[in-house]
């Protein structure tokens, strides 16, 4: 019975998670991910429609019937499993032809695929860089970014959040072989972009390489949906792109660093992750296939969520509610106390309104709120209601037309 140590030190830390109110818990989707989802919370609760505020299903296209097609064509074409890493018997043409279509994509020489953006982070550093190298990062990059980081030897600094006097001093005062600047394209807690005409300017100037996780961006942002780097108009000057198929590409699995060609050689022959974990099974690669093709064809997804991003923020606005701003679909109501955050969810959950509380510490401490996420397969009646429910739990706990410091002296943060 050696468990029994463990097991009262585990049960401490569970309930330490608790006390402090951070438990997560997990609410059960019982229909295809969509604007409109049935839903149940408790687990032995009837099940009811709710209007989806937080996936990352910005273009739709999780439950999309040409891309749901796509991935039944992969799995009677080319069977379920391929039982292998890339370099053994795991490649097949198609792998190579969505990298290929990746690549076109993106507007970068070439792209190695990976099981998630994760690994394609836990991948890059430590195959590319070394002690004699230097990483600069953005203090709010993704957590898969900070674990890669970590994997390598390289020298870190780290800069203010978009502060880009910060990131040229640093720039300034670093003696590195190689030096790489690493920023999300678009944050996802605050919903906000990169300054990557700047970053992309500094990097010139102090011979960095940039490398971007437009993991929130890929498929949406910019006037075709390239990313952030087509946003700022900026494609040539980013030496590499890590994003997800996780999020707007149809939002099953996989992602991939899509770079200059050297970079995606080396990724195949030392990116850990690409040689010790199995390839993505053919299915999602022929429905990532089909989604490039769909964007590619037409912007009409992301010009809707572009139209229905800023109706919202600007009804939000009008109604009263503290958001951050920005452009990007992510749209964050402040709230700052966190178990304000907590109940308000749980009122709009009750109202049919599903919409997550953040707290510390996925957010800074005192910055608690509500994130909202819009999706192209939401329409404008989906946010009338959503904004009627929400005025309504304004009123109740008075939030509306309230600054931040009245909220924060009502409520605490
Ligand atoms: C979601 C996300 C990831 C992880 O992507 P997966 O493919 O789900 O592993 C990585 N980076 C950023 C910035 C993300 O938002």
């Amino acid at each position: 019975m050696v468990y029994q140590t463990p097991q009262v030190f585990f049960k401490g830390i569970l309930n330490k998670i608790k006390d402090d109110g951070l438990y997560k818990e997990e609410r059960y989707i019982c229909s295809p991910q969509d604007g409109k989802i049935k839903a149940r919370f408790p687990y032995d609760s009837p099940e009811k429609e709710i209007v989806n505020l937080c996936s990352n299903n910005y273009l739709g296209l999780s439950s999309h019937p040409e891309v749901v097609q796509a991935a039944h064509d992969g799995l009677d074409q080319r069977g379920y499993g391929m039982s292998s890493v890339r370099f053994i018997c795991g490649t097949q043409d198609i792998h190579r032809e969505l990298e290929a279509k990746i690549s076109a994509f993106l507007g970068t020489e070439d792209t190695i695929l990976f099981a998630s953006c994760f690994d394609a982070n836990a991948a890059v550093f430590e195959a590319l860089l070394n002690k004699d190298d230097a990483i600069i990062s953005d203090k709010l990059i993704h957590a898969s970014l900070i674990d890669g980081v970590r994997l390598c030897k390289a020298q870190r600094f780290i800069y203010p959040h978009s502060d880009m006097e910060k990131l040229e001093s640093v720039l300034k005062s670093i003696n590195a072989v190689n030096k790489v600047i690493v920023t999300d394209g678009v944050f996802s807690m605050d919903g906000d972009m990169a300054k990557l005409d700047e970053i992309c300017a500094l990097a010139e100037k102090y011979e960095a390489m940039v490398l971007v996780d437009d993991s929130h961006a890929t498929g949406f942002i910019g006037k075709t949906g390239r990313g952030v780097h087509e946003h700022f108009n900026v494609m040539d000057k980013v030496d590499i792109i890590t994003t997800t198929f996780g999020k707007a590409l149809g939002g099953a699995t996989g992602g991939c660093v899509s770079a200059k060609k050297e970079i995606v050689e080396l990724l195949r022959q030392k990116g850990r992750p690409y040689l010790f974990s199995n390839a993505l099974m053919p299915a999602v690669v022929t429905a990532t296939l089909k989604v490039v093709d769909l964007l590619s064809a037409s912007t009409d997804r992301r010009d809707k969520l572009e139209q229905l991003t800023s109706y919202w923020r600007e009804a939000l606005t009008s109604a009263g509610f503290d958001i951050k701003a920005g452009t990007s679909p992510i749209v964050p109501i402040m709230l700052y106390n966190a178990t304000l955050s907590q109940n308000i969810s749980k009122d709009l959950w009750a109202e049919g309104i599903y919409a997550v509380g953040f707290f510390y510490p996925v957010v800074p401490k005192g910055e608690a709120r509500i994130r909202t996420q819009l999706s192209a397969s939401l329409d404008k009646s989906d946010l009338e209601k959503a904004l009627d429910v929400l005025i309504k739990v304004g009123k109740k706990y008075e939030i509306l037309g309230k600054t931040k410091e009245e909220v924060i002296e009502r409520y605490g943060a």
